[in-house]
C-alpha cells in the first residue's frame, strides 16, 4: 500500500470533514506540500489554488518571511496567558492594525477565527448598550445572504445565508433585510438599493431604539455566492444607522487585507463602522488568529470600578505570539507589495470578457483580487448538483475552485503569476465548453 493509499484509508476510517456529506462526497485529496499558488498532492499531482484555501492564503503558500517569523517567535516565546500579561508581537500587531484602520478604530481584541471575531463584536455591541444604560437595545440586524461563521451568535445573524435552518430553534432573534446584490453592467442596481433602504427605514422606524447593531459583509458577501453591492449602498446604510444610533459592525473576515483593492473594504466604501472583524488573511493564512477592532468610545463604555462592566470574554489562545508574529510579517509584506492587486484585477476583467465571448456565463463581477460569475440554469445553493459537477471537472484539470452552486469564483493569492492566471481562465473556458 502506498503512503497515499494508507492516508486515504485512515482518513476514511477516522476523519470527519467540515461542510461535507461523507456518504456521497468524493474522497478528499491528500495534499503533501504547497508553494506559491500551487498545492502538490501526495501522488505528485499539482493543483492551482484559485481560492486561497478557503480565502486565507494572502501572499502565497509557504511565504518564507512568514515561515521564518513563526520559527523565530517559537524559539523565543510560544504562548502566554493574555489576561494580566502582554507581549511584543501582540502589541505591535494591535498598533499596526489601528494605524491601518480609519481614524478612531483604535482598540483591538484578539480571538481565534472569523466566527469568534464576530461573536466578540456581537457581545461587545450588546454589552455596550447595557453599560450605557440602554438595555432595551438587544435586537440585531443583518442582510439576506450574509454569512458570519458557525458559532451560535454568528449563526443567529447569519440566518439569511440559509446555512443554518437546522439550528433555527436555538438562535436568538435577529432580523435579516433585503440585500441589493449587483454585478458589472447591472441596470437595476439603484432600484434594488432603494428597495433595500426602504426596508431598512421601515425597520428602524419601528425598532431602531431597540436595536444594538447591524452586521454586514461590506461590498462583498462571500459564502452566499460572492454577491457584491455598491459603495453608495454601504454609505446609505451607515448614514441611516448613525441617525438611529445603531452600531455598525463590518465583518471583514473575507474582505480584509487588500482583497477588494483597498486595505479594508471600509476604506473602499468610504465608511467608518463602529466595529470591524478580521481573520483569514490576517496571518497571511499560516495560523488561526482573529481581531475585533472597535472605536475607542466603545472600549471606554466598558471601564468602571467593578468587573460588572468589564468584557467577560476570552480564549485560551488569545493573541497567540506565533499568530501575531506571522501577522506582523504578513503586514510588512503587504506594505511592500506593489501593483499585484491591480494586476490580478485587470486579468480578471480580461478573463471575464474571454469567458463571455466563449461561454454562456451570467452576472460577471470583479472587485480587487476577486472575480465571480454564474453558470446559467443552476442555483446558487451550496451542495447543489451543478456546483459539485463543476468542482469535480475543475479538479480533474488541476484547478482548485469550490463553486457555490452555480457561482464560480476566483480569489487567488497575490503571488499568482500571469501564466497561472492564463492557465486558470483557459481551464475554466474548457470546462464550461464541455458543460454546454
Ligand atoms: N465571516 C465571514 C465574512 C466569512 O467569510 C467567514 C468564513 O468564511 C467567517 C466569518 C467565519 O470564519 P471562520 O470560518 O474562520 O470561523
Amino acid at each position: 500500500m502506498s503512503d497515499w493509499e494508507e492516508l486515504s484509508t485512515l482518513d476514511a476510517r477516522h476523519m470527519w470533514h467540515p461542510f461535507t456529506q461523507a456518504q456521497t462526497a468524493p474522497l478528499p485529496v491528500p495534499i503533501k506540500s504547497a508553494k506559491g499558488a500551487v498545492l502538490t498532492g501526495a501522488d505528485g499531482r499539482e493543483y492551482l489554488d484559485l481560492i486561497s484555501s478557503w480565502w486565507v492564503i494572502l501572499h502565497g503558500h509557504g511565504e518564507p518571511a512568514i515561515a521564518q517569523a513563526i520559527a523565530d517567535q517559537a524559539a523565543e516565546l510560544d504562548h502566554v496567558i493574555f489576561a494580566g500579561f502582554t507581549h511584543e508581537p501582540a502589541v505591535r500587531l494591535a498598533a499596526s492594525l489601528a494605524t491601518r484602520m480609519p481614524d478612531d478604530l483604535d482598540r483591538v481584541f484578539f480571538s481565534d477565527d472569523g466566527s469568534t471575531a464576530v461573536e466578540v463584536a456581537l457581545k461587545m455591541s450588546y454589552q455596550y448598550w447595557r453599560n450605557k444604560g440602554e438595555p432595551q437595545r438587544k435586537r440585531f440586524l443583518s442582510f439576506d445572504g450574509g454569512y458570519h461563521g458557525d458559532t451560535f451568535g454568528a449563526m443567529a445573524v447569519g440566518k439569511g445565508s440559509g446555512f443554518f435552518d437546522m439550528w433555527e430553534d436555538l438562535l436568538f432573534e435577529s432580523q435579516s433585510l433585503p440585500y441589493p446584490a449587483t454585478w458589472d453592467g447591472d441596470n437595476e442596481a439603484e432600484q434594488k438599493e432603494q428597495e433595500a433602504l426602504v426596508a431598512l427605514d421601515g425597520y428602524l422606524a419601528e425598532h431602531g431604539g431597540e436595536t444594538a447593531a447591524l452586521i454586514m459583509e461590506p461590498l462583498i458577501q462571500g459564502a452566499s455566492g460572492f454577491r457584491m453591492c455598491r459603495p453608495q449602498f454601504v454609505q446609505a446604510v451607515s448614514e441611516r444607522l448613525k441617525s438611529a444610533g445603531v452600531l455598525l459592525i463590518f465583518d471583514e473576515v473575507m474582505t480584509g487585507f487588500g482583497r477588494t483593492g483597498e486595505m479594508f473594504a471600509c476604506q473602499k466604501a468610504q465608511v467608518t463602522p463602529d466595529l470591524v472583524c478580521l481573520s483569514k488573511g490576517l496571518t497571511g493564512g499560516f495560523l488561526p488568529l482573529a481581531a475585533t477592532v472597535c472605536r475607542e468610545g466603545i472600549y471606554e463604555a466598558f471601564l468602571g470600578d467593578s468587573f460588572d462592566e468589564a468584557f467577560s470574554h476570552g480564549h485560551s489562545f488569545t493573541a497567540n505570539p506565533l499568530g501575531c508574529a506571522a501577522a506582523n510579517a504578513s503586514l510588512e509584506l503587504l506594505d511592500a507589495s506593489d501593483g499585484q492587486v491591480e494586476a490580478i484585477q485587470a486579468r480578471h476583467r480580461q478573463g471575464m470578457d474571454e469567458l463571455k465571448a466563449k461561454a454562456s456565463i451570467i452576472r460577471p463581477r470583479v472587485m480587487g483580487t476577486i472575480a465571480a460569475f454564474e453558470v446559467e440554469g443552476g442555483e446558487a445553493t451550496y451542495g447543489s448538483a451543478i456546483g459539485e459537477k463543476l468542482q469535480a471537472m475543475f479538479l480533474a484539470d488541476g484547478l482548485l475552485t469550490r463553486p457555490l452552486g452555480n457561482v464560480v469564483y476566483l480569489l487567488p493569492p497575490l503571488c499568482i503569476s500571469e501564466a497561472q492566471m492564463d492557465q486558470a481562465y483557459g481551464g475554466i473556458a474548457k470546462v464550461l465548453a464541455r458543460l454546454d
